[in-house]
């Protein structure tokens, strides 16, 4: 498609694929392209299946199952504490709401309007359920609260706005959001910004689950 313009598709260098695991085309240092690189939810990529969110999760366009672990991936919550480390990353909206994920947990961690990004994680370090999201084993977000691995299994299968039966890590992560995370998150920066000096007043909707 782009080769009409002159331009050659370089390799990403991770997915699941095997055609990007072949010998890739990697450019001379002295060749100045143009390149050009697609990525994104194509089949065979990380989140070929696509996420159990926005339009794809509306019209029940999502072919992950359970055993389909997008934290575990890239642009997935693993290693998202690990600041200053490769693999680390976390989403950041353009209103400063930060998420462990670029699907989007059901609440934001904090926001860069008011806090640093380090304040936040390192508040978040030792939580047993951030912990377990930032090892990629979402299942294990609520077993301090008493929410075994089988129950996390059984709040992640719902019936999808299509209506066909669908089970999805994410899906479980929403509902531990829904009932546990949100208030704790809310009690989270409360303490952050007290030990700032700064009183979280009543009626803030900082931290409002989506
Ligand atoms: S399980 Fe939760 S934290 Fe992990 S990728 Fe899914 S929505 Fe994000």
């Amino acid at each position: 498609m782009m080769a009409r313009f002159g331009a050659r598709e370089i390799g990403l260098g991770i997915a699941r694929d095997p055609r990007l695991d072949a010998p890739r085309t990697v450019p001379a240092d002295d060749d100045p392209g143009p390149f050009f690189l697609f990525f994104g939810a194509q089949p065979g990529l990380w989140i070929g299946e696509l996420w159990p969110r926005g339009r794809a999760w509306r019209n029940g366009l999502s072919e992950a199952g359970y055993d389909t672990n997008f934290c575990a991936r890239w642009s997935g919550g693993k290693n998202f504490l690990e600041i200053g480390r490769q693999g680390s990353e976390v989403a950041i909206e353009p209103d400063g709401s930060v998420y462990p994920c670029c699907l989007k947990t059901r609440a934001p961690l904090g926001n860069l309007t008011e806090e640093r990004l380090e304040d936040i994680l390192a508040s978040l370090r030792g939580h047993p359920a951030f912990e377990a999201i930032n090892a990629g084993d979402p299942e294990a977000m609520g077993l301090h609260v008493g929410w075994s691995r089988e129950d996390y299994r059984s709040a992640s299968h719902v019936t999808d706005p299509s209506g066909r039966p669908f089970a999805n890590p994410c899906i479980g992560c929403d509902a531990f959001f829904d009932r546990h995370l949100g208030q704790e998150l809310r009690r989270l920066r409360a303490v952050r910004l007290a030990a700032r000096g700064v009183t979280v007043e009543a009626g803030d909707r900082q931290h409002a689950i989506r």
